[in-house]
């Protein structure tokens, strides 16, 4: 069975209501997300980060799975689908896809702030000040911030070599090191990208670029990869 292997960021959750983070004033509520999204703003102000995380948690919980998503999930009845996106929601596996790996973690789980393998299941939308896990330390978001170590970016390599279509929806490539995964391809691989700028983007040139939002461009790859 094909492998296809799907890299998917902020943008194929955008038509759930879920907006990127680099969106029109590259702000949220005035702050730059690299000044947010750190293990320094943490330290200096867990409640901002807390916050932030919160509302974000709370969004998630109220969209759902679009189009894009689906079809992904569909494509599992013909091939070997394999999803590694950069997202913190969850509306991969509400559509139904079954093999994902979050490379940035995942907005509704939490984890100890001195131990990361300490992760847990949130009820409800919100992490409390106050909460603490098991050792008593402070509960912070399941989440890699900018300058934390990825640790399932080994397993997400190995899944771009091993793919005989790989395909990346909604990411602007400005993420390291994820936005190596499409260097890390075998040589005969087709390469799809997926995103209504994709003529901007620097890829290189075997890349088959579809310049359409999600919900359409997973109709042209359907066709694609059916070849
Ligand atoms: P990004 O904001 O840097 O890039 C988003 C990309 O989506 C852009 O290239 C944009 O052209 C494209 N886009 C916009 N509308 C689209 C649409 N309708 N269909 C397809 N593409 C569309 O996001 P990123 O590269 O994913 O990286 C930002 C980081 O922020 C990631 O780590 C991600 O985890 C995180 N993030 C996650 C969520 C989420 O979980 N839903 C939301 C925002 C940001």
């Amino acid at each position: 069975m094909k492998r296809i292997v799907v890299f998917t960021g902020a943008g194929i959750s955008v038509e759930s209501g879920l907006p990127t983070f680099r969106g029109s004033d590259g702000l949220w509520e005035g702050h730059r997300i690299e000044d947010v999204a750190t293990p320094e703003t943490w330290s200096r102000n867990p409640e901002l980060v807390q916050s932030f995380y919160n509302k974000r948690r709370t969004d998630c919980l109220a969209a759902n799975p679009n189009k894009a998503h689906h079809k992904l999930a569909e494509l599992e009845k013909d091939f070997d689908v394999h999803i590694i996106t950069q997202n913190i929601d969850d509306l991969h596996e509400r559509a139904g896809s079954k093999n994902v790996i979050h490379l940035h973690g995942q907005i509704r789980k939490s984890q100890s702030s001195i131990d990361p393998n300490l992760i847990y299941d949130i009820e409800g939308d919100k992490i409390d000040m106050g909460d603490n896990c098991e050792l008593g330390s402070q509960l912070r978001p399941h989440v890699v911030w900018f300058g934390e170590p990825v640790p399932m970016m080994n397993e997400a390599y190995k899944l771009a070599k091993s793919a005989d279509v790989f395909v990346t929806i909604g990411t602007s490539l400005q993420v390291y090191p994820a936005a190596n995964l499409i260097y890390e391809t075998k040589p005969d691989c087709k390469l799809i990208l997926i995103d209504p700028n994709a003529e901007q983007y620097h890829v290189p040139p075997v890349v088959v670029k579809i310049s359409e939002k999600a919900s359409v461009g997973v109709d042209y790859l359907a066709k694609l990869i059916a070849k």
